[in-house]
């Protein structure tokens, strides 16, 4: 795919994307949650849980009944499942997040200055200190560097801080049950059962997004079965309750996906002039050699130490205009991990920020910058200031933040899309 400026202001979330997908992490294709503001969210609170009708409810217990024999071909006992699945209720609320479609789309320059802001920076840099000496036994027995493990981490999950609320057994019980993806989530409930009773988690710590991907890793359970580590040895594979484990267990994920140690995931380079937009593309690989004589190079002038025969491809997330990349095999191992341009972007140029490089040479083609969620707070004090009640000041702009954005935008003559960005926030700031 050619990304495009379109593609990027259209549709920067996962659901799109995943569809060329071959085995994401923890993408629940094709649906996924909103990408606004596609960090994990603070939710202090589990959403409530939307009972079911006496009909649906009915429905949902002969359905769970049913599950019992196949559970049992796939490995899950009859005790497990008596005791973690056929007491299952479900809960309705998950249902509407198979389909949503996002309400607000986001520009890419948004997307990652909310994801890759001075917060999660500072926050990686002391998670950097903090876990120093188990981040260099993981990069000795998998050859992934610390600053990649700590962006996929701080992306993920926020570095631990934001797991998802909704109780796992019960989100993937009701969509095992309800809904048009039934056969995946059947599978996955079997996996995290299988979880369960392998003592790796219990079951009253399994909390998660309303898709069942969680944890530090936000693995969703078959690649959690599939590729999680027991790091700390211990016994157990734990990546709710195990740092060690999570960290061990994400870069484990990326050798799996072909990760190469010492390799870069790519360099913000120059655009040659009159280069033919249409060679560029994640799947576009050619050989650095081919790139560099066509003029390709690094926006800082550096050499790229790569063997010429390197695979590599040129990505312009938002066309011609804007930050151009050449990429290399890593990226595409932190693509695998969500299946979407932009996460893989959020979490290269995070661990470009965690190693203390400097940050992109090449402004995104916008006259109004995104925020950060510092910024957003900031934001929605000076909203809360004027009047209006935008809920809880949490940096995650909603729809009530939202529309006191657009009355804001309104009253100071800008277009009231609603959109959160510098122009807004530099107005408010000076009181107007
Ligand atoms: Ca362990």
């Amino acid at each position: 795919m050619i990304p495009t400026a379109r593609l990027a202001l259209v549709a920067l979330s996962a659901a799109i994307l995943a569809a060329c997908a071959p085995a994401p992490v923890k993408t629940p294709p094709p649906a996924a949650p909103a990408p606004e503001p596609a960090a994990p969210a603070p939710t202090p609170t589990a959403p409530k849980v939307v009972p079911a009708t006496p009909e649906e409810l009915a429905r949902f217990r002969a359905c769970i009944a049913g599950l019992r024999a196949p559970a049992e071909a796939a490995g899950v006992t009859d005790a497990t499942f008596d005791r973690h699945a056929l007491t299952l209720t479900p809960d309705m609320g998950v249902l509407p997040l198979l389909d949503r479609q996002p309400e607000f789309t986001t520009a890419l320059w948004d997307y990652l200055a909310a994801l890759v802001d001075s917060r999660r920076i500072a926050q990686g840099k002391e998670r950097l200190a903090t876990y120093a000496p188990l981040l260099a036994e993981v990069q000795t027995r998998t050859g992934v560097d610390p600053a990649t493990v700590v962006a996929v981490w701080g992306v993920e999950s926020d570095y631990g801080q934001n797991f998802g609320q909704r109780p796992l057994l019960q989100s993937l019980g009701t969509l095992a049950c309800f809904g048009r993806r039934q056969a995946f989530f059947r599978s996955e409930l079997f996996e995290v059962l299988k979880i369960v009773q392998r003592g790796d988690v219990r079951a009253e710590d399994l909390k998660g997004s309303w898709a069942g991907a969680f944890g530090h890793t936000q693995f969703m359970p078959s690649t959690y079965n599939r590729i999680a580590v027991d790091f700390d040895g211990d016994g157990r594979r734990d990546l709710v309750g195990s740092i060690p484990d999570a960290l061990g267990s994400t870069a484990n994920y990326l050798v799996k996906s072909g990760w190469r140690t010492g390799q870069p995931w790519g360099y913000e380079v120059i655009v040659p002039a009159g280069f033919n937009t249409a060679l560029a593309g994640r799947t576009n690989r050619r050989a650095l050699s081919e790139w560099q004589a066509m003029g390709v190079a690094r926006v800082d002038g550096g050499s790229i130490d790569l063997p010429a025969d390197t695979r590599a491809a040129m990505l312009l997330p938002t066309g011609r205009e804007g930050p151009a990349f050449l990429v290399f095999k890593n990226y595409d191992a932190i693509y695998s991990y969500n299946a979407a341009e932009s996460y893989a972007l959020a979490i290269s140029l995070l661990s470009n920020a965690l190693r203390g490089e400097p940050g992109l040479r090449t402004p995104w083609p916008t006259d109004d910058p995104g925020l950060g969620r510092d910024e957003r707070v900031e934001l929605q004090r000076l909203l809360t200031a004027r009047g209006y009640d935008v809920g809880a000041i949490d940096g995650v702009l909603g729809s009530a933040s939202r529309e006191a954005i657009r009355k804001e935008q309104a009253r100071l003559g800008m277009a009231p899309d609603g959109r959160a960005g510098q122009k807004l926030l530099r107005q408010l700031r000076e009181g107007r």
